[in-house]
């Protein structure tokens, strides 16, 4: 649906992309994600398609990104909790200029900042799935997708955003 688009300067013949007929939400050639240091079990947790958020055991902050000491208490003791895969979109951003040589054929695409209410609120970006034309509304409820890339080495999974009351 794309009649509630915000931009009129470009026509349906003009969209060079439609994600909704690709197997990733962005090309192959993005650098992968690091699965190491703090952010290591966050990775894992992707795989095993659960959502996880770093909190401080001793003071019981959660915190985003993941750090090697809590911000607030200054321990060093830093757990994983799993979280409901759900949140709303406290920001977005429609690009319509690669930043990466990757990136050339994929524009528009978005890129939401999802808040965990669930989590103290930490917010996390990722992409929004789906019609990169579509209608953002800040506040919107969105739900997690573990978009897998087997075929990766080694694999990784990259936690995605759909709207929930959008099919993808
Ligand atoms: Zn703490």
């Amino acid at each position: 649906m794309r009649q509630h688009r915000d931009d009129v300067n470009r026509s349906d013949q003009d969209c060079p992309s439609e994600h909704s007929g690709r197997r990733y939400y962005l090309p192959a050639g993005l650098p992968a994600p690091a699965a190491d240091g703090p952010a290591a079990e966050f990775w894992a947790a992707a795989r095993r398609h659960e959502l996880v958020v770093q909190r401080c055991p001793r003071c019981r902050t959660w915190q985003w990104g993941p750090e090697h000491i809590c911000h607030h208490c200054h321990s060093f003791d830093l757990t994983y909790e799993r979280v409901s895969p759900r949140g709303t979109v406290y920001s977005w951003e429609r690009s319509w200029y690669s930043v990466h040589p990757a990136l050339q054929q994929a524009v528009p695409y978005l890129t939401v900042l999802v808040e965990l209410p669930q989590a103290g609120g930490v917010r996390m970006v990722g992409n929004l799935l789906g019609d990169p034309l579509q209608m953002v509304g800040i506040g919107a409820e969105v739900e997690a997708v573990f978009e897998d890339h087997h075929d990766a080495d080694p694999p990784f999974t990259l936690v995605q955003w759909r709207m929930l009351d959008q099919p993808l």
